[in-house]
């Protein structure tokens, strides 16, 4: 049962009055609290807990068959759900429950046994490490061929793209450009300075990606049918992109400079500015940032809405709202998302993927309500704080490094660090790069996993792995996603690929003894 008070998942109980016998106190709770009445069976299990004034208390579990009666909400439960042991295991909130329930289940088993034990079953593999696949066993030659074709020009175009930044920067870095530039405009104020070193850093990596993304927007992803972006339309989002970026970065480098300027121990504070700006952002970013890009309405198909709640009462969790993205008109390609913290949570659906057959969505609706009931976004947070950290760690070592300041021309008076400077700041963002690729590689890493997890979690909720193949193979194979990654792409990826994910799906179902097709 649910306790709004709480807001959590427990099973009846309370005191017992005085002179009441255990078997009456239980009886009696159970009908106050859950509305049912019935046969009460054997003691399952006692259990002991402290109480929040310091004293012991003791629990004595029972069974109840054959349960009557109809549950009214009140003020301490406001719902009660009839579930398997095991599901039931997996909803209630605190561990001592589901190892009464799991004492249930095992007298359930030595009282009447209804199935024969089955042979021990294939387990599912660790979430943490690459489940074993090979593309060739869920792919036709076809698709692969087809993926194949897709992505070759689009990673020789990255490639291309990702070597004359870098040569830009180095040129920006050494050739002074960015002490040049503030000397020539006669800047002393380090805030207008900050402003337009961000400006001309913005400028040369638009000016270096752009053609890069109409090549891919309006030419190669038209010629392959995923585009539906209009040249009015890139040229919007280019100007959106250029002013947030702009704004984003000032917002955070304003606050960021002026620790480094005004402390020695700056980068604690530094370190702390960025986790404060990370976790804003967080927040933010449904309600404030993506609404610049696309409109979001809530899901009004009503079909589809009563398969969500379904979904979310499977899993036990409140959705606090589902929002459709017109992304059509920029892209067919099919992607659904949570997003945001405490009230700004919401499961977002691209409305190309509402183009397909519903059971198809609610595999990908599971797969979300998975990462949101493991609370996977707030998980995340702790760790890139403590990566942030070794970052700004690192940060300092490499400030006391003063040749190479020197080297982009960087000067400095006074209490001021060399990193306190605006001109320093494109060989931060040089250095930053390094710094940045090493985290990408571990927040990949423990993303991957979590990936993983909500998938198994969407197949413990709706099990059907069949059509959660059907979903993986034909969103995969739709969006021409990359079905044969190298190592590095793999390593770089947020998610496993196709194959690893449909390998997994059918571990899931091999242990769980389902039989599922290729
Ligand atoms: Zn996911």
């Amino acid at each position: 049962m649910h306790r709004p008070r709480y807001d959590d998942w427990s099973l009846p109980k309370g005191k017992l009055e005085s002179g009441e016998s255990w078997e009456d106190g239980a009886r009696r709770e159970v009908e106050e609290e859950s509305g049912s009445t019935g046969v009460l069976g054997p003691q399952l299990a006692t259990t002991t807990y402290t109480d929040r004034k310091g004293r012991a208390k003791e629990v004595r579990w029972f069974e109840l068959r054959s349960p009557q009666g109809d549950f009214v909400a009140n003020h301490e439960v406001d719902e009660v759900v009839w579930l398997s042991p095991e599901a039931a295991r997996r909803r209630v909130t605190r561990p001592s429950d589901a190892e009464v329930i799991h004492a249930l289940d095992e007298h359930l088993e030595q009282a009447e046994p209804i199935v024969t034990a089955p042979a021990p079953t294939p387990r599912v593999p660790s979430l943490w490490w690459r489940v074993p696949n090979t593309p060739d066993d869920w792919f036709s030659p076809d698709e692969l061929d087809r993926a194949r074709r897709y992505r070759k020009p689009v990673g020789r175009a990255r490639l291309l793209r990702m070597a004359i930044s870098t040569v830009a920067l180095l040129v920006i870095v050494f050739a002074e450009v960015a002490p040049k530039l503030v000397d020539a405009l006669a800047i002393s104020n380090w805030v207008l300075q900050l402003i337009v070193i961000v400006l001309l850093l913005e400028l040369v990596s638009t000016v270096i990606s752009t053609p890069f993304d109409a090549w891919l927007e309006l030419r190669h992803d038209r010629e392959w049918e995923l585009s539906t972006q209009t040249e009015r339309g890139f040229a919007a989002d280019l100007a959106k992109g250029l002013v947030l970026g702009l704004v984003v970065n000032v917002v955070l480098l304003l606050p960021l400079v002026w620790v480094i300027r005004t402390t020695p121990t700056w980068w604690l504070w530094g370190w702390l500015v960025m986790v404060t700006f990370t976790i804003g952002l967080g927040f933010l970013y449904p309600v404030l940032i993506a609404p610049i890009f696309n409109t979001f309405t809530p899901l009004e198909d009503e079909d589809m809405n009563g398969r969500v709640d379904r979904i979310a009462d499977i899993a036990g969790v409140r959705i606090s709202g589902t929002y459709v993205a017109d992304e059509s008109k920029r892209s067919r390609r099919d992607n659904a998302y949570v997003a945001g913290l405490g009230a700004t949570r919401r499961v977002v659906l691209f409305d190309t993927l509402l183009e397909h057959p519903p059971e198809v969505v609610e595999q990908v609706v599971a797969h979300e309500i998975g990462h949101w009931r493991l609370k996977h976004l707030r998980k995340q947070l702790p760790m890139i704080a403590l990566l942030l950290l070794a970052l700004f760690a690192g940060l300092k070592g490499f400030s006391e490094w003063t040749w190479i300041f020197e080297q982009a021309g960087v000067v400095t008076s006074g209490d001021i660090p060399y990193v306190g400077q605006p001109t320093a700041l494109p060989l931060l963002v040089l250095a930053a790069q390094v710094g940045f690729g090493l985290l990408g590689l571990l927040t990949a890493w423990v993303s991957r996993a979590f990936e993983r997890q909500a998938d198994i979690e969407a197949l413990d909720l709706l099990e059907q792995p069949q059509t959660m193949l059907d979903m993986q193979r034909g969103l995969h194979t739709k969006n021409l996603a990359d079905l044969e990654p190298g190592l590095v792409k793999r390593l770089q990826a947020s998610h496993p690929p196709a194959a690893e994910r449909m390998a997994l799906t059918s571990a899931w179902a091999a242990s769980k003894g389902v039989p599922v097709s290729r």
